[in-house]
């Protein structure tokens, strides 16, 4: 299986994209294999004997536009005629934001077209161009810069790009807020000093510091930013007057994974990109089945909390794959953590996870390999060799226990649910499970642990053929 996400580009200037991104952060992710990078030129497959790729424009105008035969040659070389995504950059293209970067960070293989002069034959681009996107209203003289600011948006996304894989999450618009400002040594600077509160050591003072900067700044720079993301805490105050059932979609939208599609009384949807999950709030037959018709196509799984939620999913193709319980851990305080091997896992243990969690399933395994290079898989060890592992979802959940039998009645799964609640609560997060209607010991552990349980039963579903 290859697992680097391909970047092709299709250039005039081949050298321009390789300089500017073989270099830094993206250059080591291209030395690790995390990405690859493919620049082809355009002119090496000009059928003109003087090497030509453009020509004058039909009906005249200024300047020359580039010619469909070579670009649709060079499409072809690197696509071979698969169904590949192809970005066509143009300044009349949708605009590229941090959302579009986060999607397309999870597409495997994408192909950039650059243009230049005044743009492109339109019948190749009608022919090959599956998305367009412009990075801003203004011209510039080729799509190489476009395409590069591009691809690097995606790339840092990509798990395993960024050393340190906590800072997407709290970058400016990860949660429709600016960042904070920040300062570094030293103390003092031009007679400026640093804000107090960033000295005191006080961890959560800090944090909430930070959180009234960041609002004033969007209020103040950003007021279309600023909108969404009150409506946002809205709905999450609303939520928490039942916080047990609500749990999962309150965490979603606060970690800025969840964006709300519709929100309206108590009728809800709110859809996760990065896992394809929709989570669906709804009192009566009408409202579910007027949500239901807004759920996004792509959308893979649905989690909902109510019996005929399932039937309105059922009858648009969903399929219940698990009846669970949920389960929430209010407190702020780490859990003591007894058995000590326990550490976040790397790439190498891939296989062993893969074989005790779904198998040879390939869509499984890609999980598993995300969740892994996102530094959220951890591993028990025991004489020198894995003896089991936990890990946090996607979605945020606590979850995938794994002890091997060998080595259970140790107290390795509680110390491994409990690792992974202290690295939650780490995040400022709140941890959160789901266990299985009937599994009566999974259930008893994580109430040990102090989990407290949500009155309803929760649903998943999976659209068919998806996992
Ligand atoms: N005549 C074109 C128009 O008005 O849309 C502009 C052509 S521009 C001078 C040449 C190339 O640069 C475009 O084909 C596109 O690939 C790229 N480009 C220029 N500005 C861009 C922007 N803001 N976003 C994305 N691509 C851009």
């Amino acid at each position: 299986m290859t697992t680097e996400m391909k970047f092709h580009v299709l250039t005039l200037f081949p050298h321009m994209v390789t300089g500017g991104l073989l270099t830094g952060v993206t250059g080591r992710a291209a030395e690790k294999k995390i990405i690859s990078l493919n620049a082809v030129n355009i002119r090496d497959y000009t059928a003109d004997k003087h090497g030509k790729v453009d020509d004058y424009p039909y009906g005249g105008g200024a300047g020359m536009l580039m010619q469909a035969q070579p670009v649709f040659d060079a499409w072809k070389s690197v696509t071979g005629g698969r169904n590949i995504r192809t970005i066509y950059v143009t300044p009349q293209g949708v605009p590229f934001t941090q959302k579009t970067a986060r999607e397309l960070s999870r597409e495997r293989e994408l192909v950039f077209l650059c243009g230049h002069y005044e743009g492109i034959d339109e019948r190749v681009l009608e022919k090959v161009v599956t998305d367009s996107f412009s990075i801003g209203d203004y011209i510039l003289t080729g799509g190489e810069l476009p395409a590069m600011v591009m691809i690097d948006a995606i790339a840092r996304l990509i798990p395993g790009v960024l050393g340190n894989q906590a800072s997407p999450e709290e970058e400016s618009f990860h949660n429709d807020l600016l960042e904070y400002p920040q300062y570094s040594r030293p103390e003092v600077w031009e007679g400026v000093p640093v804000p107090g509160v960033l000295l005191s050591g006080d961890h959560r003072k800090v944090e909430e510091w930070r959180l009234e900067q960041s609002e004033a700044r969007t209020a103040a720079r950003r007021p279309d930013l600023y909108g969404k993301y009150r409506e946002k805490q809205q709905v999450i105050k609303m939520l928490s007057k039942e916080k047990r059932n609500n749990i999962h979609i309150m965490e979603s939208l606060s970690s800025g994974k969840g964006e709300i599609l519709y929100a309206k009384e108590d009728r809800l949807l709110v859809y996760d990109r990065a896992s394809r999950l929709c989570m669906i709030n709804a009192r009566d037959l009408v409202s579910g089945e007027k949500l239901a018709d807004m759920i996004p196509e792509e959308t893979g799984l649905a989690v909902v909390s109510e019996e005929f939620l399932t039937e309105i999913l059922q009858e648009r193709g969903y399929r219940i794959s698990s009846r669970c319980r949920q389960l929430l851990y209010t407190r702020k305080e780490t859990l003591p953590v007894k058995y000590k091997d326990i550490r976040s896992v790397s790439m190498e243990y891939f296989p062993y996870i893969c074989a005790h969690y779904h198998g040879e399933d390939a869509e499984w395994a890609e999980y598993v390999r995300e969740r892994i290079l996102a530094g959220d898989m951890y591993g028990a060890f025991a004489e020198g060799r894995p003896a089991g592992f936990i890990g946090i979802h996607s979605e945020g959940s606590l979850g995938m226990l794994f002890v091997e039998e060998a080595y259970r009645g140790r107290g390795i799964g509680a110390s491994l649910e409990a690792f992974g609640v202290n690295r939650i609560l780490e995040k400022g997060r709140t941890p959160f499970v789901y266990v299985e209607d009937r599994n009566e010991l999974s259930l008893r552990l994580q109430e040990k642990l102090g989990f407290i349980q949500a009155k309803k039963t929760f649903f998943w579903l999976e659209k068919s053929a998806c996992k």
